[in-house]
């Protein structure tokens, strides 16, 4: 996607361990233009799958998936990292290890939002390691919910992720993917090969 990838070249700002801070836009400060053109290029690549839901894993997950929710007309469903107290015992959890804080998060949802029924589109801002994406996937599993597919905004192909999630036979799609950041510049797949 050729404005997203305009963009990481614009803003983004290639941090040690392999970490792009895209804070402009984002993680942080949030264009809701350029999230409303993610939304619709998620709708274009998943858009006749069906969906009847979108599953994200807050924070920086829920701005591209609250789009992709909004012109699909279907709910969005972000997991939890810490357990609210209004959330009652029936839940359905997954351990997942963040890549940028390296901590272990417990990512919960209440089972009510998900069951066998539903039709999920996952969605998050990176692809690193594939822990979030995989989190996610375990949840669906133990809802019995069907994953039509993954969307995700900026996938670091050097990395895991995208191998680990086309290897379980899941249908992923990454609007830009990234090469390297050899000499902290970012390359692209397209324009390495
Ligand atoms: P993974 O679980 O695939 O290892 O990493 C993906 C998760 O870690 C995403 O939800 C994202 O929040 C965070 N993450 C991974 N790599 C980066 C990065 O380079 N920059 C930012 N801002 N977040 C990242």
């Amino acid at each position: 996607m050729k404005i997203l990838e305009e963009r990481i070249k614009q803003d983004g700002v290639v941090l040690p361990g392999n970490v792009l801070k895209v804070n402009q836009f984002l993680n942080h400060q949030i264009d809701p233009d350029l999230m409303l053109d993610i939304g619709k290029e998620f709708v274009n690549l998943f858009g006749k799958e069906k969906i009847t839901k979108i599953l994200t894993i807050e924070s920086s997950g829920i701005a591209p998936a609250m789009m992709t929710g909004l012109l699909l007309h279907v709910p969005v469903l972000f997991g939890r990292k810490k357990k609210s107290s209004t959330m009652p015992g029936d839940v359905y959890c997954a351990h997942v290890y963040s890549y940028t804080k390296k901590i272990e998060n417990t990512v919960t949802i209440e089972s009510k939002f998900l069951n066998k029924n539903d039709r999920v589109l996952i969605i998050d801002d990176f692809l690193a390691n594939g822990e979030a994406v995989s989190g996610m996937l375990e949840i669906c599993q133990q809802a019995h919910a069907q994953v039509v597919g993954v969307g995700i905004a900026i996938e670091k192909s050097f990395q895991g992720g995208a191998k680990r999630i086309k290897d379980q036979g899941v249908h992923l799609e990454s609007l830009a993917k990234i090469a390297s950041f050899d000499n902290g510049q970012v390359q692209f797949v397209e324009e390495s090969k």
